[in-house]
């Protein structure tokens, strides 16, 4: 059963060792164990229904709270405080594009927002409902998780747009394809999700952002049904699937998905190579792409990241690990890189050498498959330390941006940096650490996670956690980053995209999005302001 008020599933657990709680208590203070509000407390706040009857709309008060809120970190200050002031008026579970259509016009009828929900696992808060007087939908596109048709002359896979990353490649793998869209929110996140919010998967480097999945499919809008051909390529004028792509449900429902897909790979590993400082790491990162040797990932932690994750990990190999590399001269420092390696077997074993031979060329020690078949078992795993850590005192967020390589050694220090001073002037300690996740020929998304003490008033954690988010959006946004590689708008970020749109391309999406929904009543509050 799904988690009401943090991560995933209730019966998965991500233990942490008495070690490694140490390890945080000594980076961080000492820890105090907050309670959560009971589920019960937080349901008898949720108010009457103003949605009129309907037989696919469920108006349960459990439905209600289950589609309040997502991922972010307000999200969670609200579910696990238990002040959840807002919630959808009822939830809608079509099956098919036309009960989508039935439920557009139900909720037109009714005077009614619109909140399509996917996996629900937003970070940035675009599934919140925001405070109005207008009855809130929640249309949840869980029960649409079918493959419609498999073209695989074209290896083009059509999808209802409701399809969660298993439920995905299950049905692909059935047939010998895969998408290879892998986000870490792979057990709960959708196809539709992933279109509109322009997600990544941990694999990009070789399947591909969504964006290049993404062929065609259709979209329920409040002014009719849009259908975009899935097409190779188009010089058609400007690009409607690019409309869609970071739409963040403003413009209507992705009902169903036209995906590219590929055979799935011969053979596939993970390797971790040591290198004893970033700037090494770094330019061998940069060296790797930009001789273009067909790794599927590159994913380069910071020092503090290679030792919080390892000890986190609490894999008994670690110290023998840490005690072999400092026989070799290893001082405290040093960049955990892991590699993937994906495809045809003869190309594998090719592009491990390279890559390797590379690796030794700036420092870094190839260690084989151990660390990286760790990172690979616990990679769908790991958001549940957020529940752990979060129930032990600690709150975990992440941001992410996108920059050239020229800014990429600088800002890969100051982003983390700004968090730490953020928190300085509440007297507080936070651990912040970054990786690159996602790389390309002419820069690197730049992944920074952030762990601190929770406080028992909420508000004064909020404070806190505005301080150090919005220092360190100013500071990726100095070094000309985006605001988001990965997860999109939202709420979170829809202050900062002016700075990157400018004011004329703020009215350009303001114009797109009253084209397709005059009455705005599609997830209004999210992406534009
Ligand atoms: C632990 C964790 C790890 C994550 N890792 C990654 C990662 O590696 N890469 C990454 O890109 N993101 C990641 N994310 C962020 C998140 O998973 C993505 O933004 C994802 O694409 C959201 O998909 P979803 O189906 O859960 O959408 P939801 O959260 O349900 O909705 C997100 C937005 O999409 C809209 N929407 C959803 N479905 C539809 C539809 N069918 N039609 C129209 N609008 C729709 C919603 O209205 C909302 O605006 C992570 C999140 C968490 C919590």
């Amino acid at each position: 059963m799904k988690r009401w008020n943090g991560w995933g599933n209730l019966d998965t657990e991500y233990p942490v060792s008495l070690s490694a709680l140490d390890y945080l208590t000594k980076r961080l203070g000492k820890l105090d164990p907050i309670p959560d509000a009971a589920k019960e407390t937080v349901l008898s706040a949720v108010p009457e229904s103003r949605l009129p009857a309907h037989p696919l709309v469920d108006i349960s008060a459990q439905e209600r709270l289950m589609h309040a809120r997502g991922q972010s970190m307000h999200d969670w200050v609200d579910m696990r405080y238990g002040r959840v002031s807002t919630f959808p008026d009822g939830v809608a579970f079509p099956r098919a594009g036309e009960d989508v259509r039935i439920l557009l016009k139900y909720a037109k009828d009714a005077g009614a927002q619109v909140i399509p929900y996917g996996g629900g696992t937003s970070v940035v808060g675009h599934i919140t409902p925001c405070p109005t007087d207008k009855p809130v939908l929640s249309l949840s596109l869980e029960k649409m998780t079918r493959m419609l048709d498999l073209d695989e002359t074209s290896r083009v896979a059509d999808f209802q747009a409701g399809a969660a990353g298993p439920q995905l490649e299950e049905q692909l793998k059935s047939r010998g394809y895969t998408l290879g869209h892998f986000p870490q929110s792979f057990e709960y996140s959708t196809l539709g999700g992933w279109i509109v919010t322009r997600s990544s998967g941990q694999q990009s480097y070789r399947y591909g952002k969504i964006e290049s999945l993404f062929a065609g499919g259709l979209i329920e809008t409040p002014r009719g049904q849009l259908e975009i051909k899935p097409v190779p390529a188009s010089a058609a004028g400007m690009d409607i699937r690019e409309m869609v792509l970071g739409s963040e449900g403003r413009l209507g429902v992705v009902t169903q998905a036209k995906v590219r897909v590929r055979r799935l790979p011969e053979a596939e590993a993970f390797f971790g190579t040591f290198f004893p400082s970033w700037d090494q790491g770094s330019d061998a990162v940069r060296e790797i792409v930009q001789n273009e040797l067909p790794v599927s990932m590159l994913r380069l932690s910071n020092p503090l990241e290679t030792e919080t994750t390892l000890i986190l990990s609490g894999k008994s190999w670690v110290g023998m690990a840490d005690r072999s590399l400092r026989m070799i001269g290893y001082g405290d420092t040093r960049c955990l890189l892991i590699f993937g390696v994906t495809g045809s077997r003869k190309l594998f074993n090719r592009t491990r050498r390279d890559v390797a031979s590379v690796c030794r060329r700036y420092g870094g020690l190839v260690v084989g498959t151990i660390v990286g078949h760790t990172w690979e078992k616990s990679r769908f795993l790991s958001p549940y330390l957020r529940n752990t850590l979060w129930e032990k005192g600690i709150a975990i967020d992440t941001l992410e941006t996108a920059l050239p390589w020229t800014q990429v050694h600088e800002a890969s220090r100051s982003i983390p940096r700004s968090i730490v001073e953020a928190m300085a002037k509440h007297n507080e300690r936070v651990l912040a650490f970054s990786h690159l996740s996602h790389v390309y020929r002419d820069g690197a998304s730049i992944y920074t996670t952030y762990l601190f003490r929770r406080t028992p008033d909420p508000d004064e954690l909020l404070s806190r956690w505005h301080d150090m988010k919005h220092n360190a959006s100013l500071t990726l946004q100095k070094y000309g980053g985006t605001i988001s590689h990965q997860h999109g708008v939202g709420m979170d970020h829809a202050q900062y995209l002016p700075a990157e749109k400018g004011a004329l391309g703020m009215d350009a999406m303001r114009a797109v999005v009253r084209s397709f929904d005059p009455d705005e009543m599609m997830n209004p509050g999210k992406l534009l302001k």
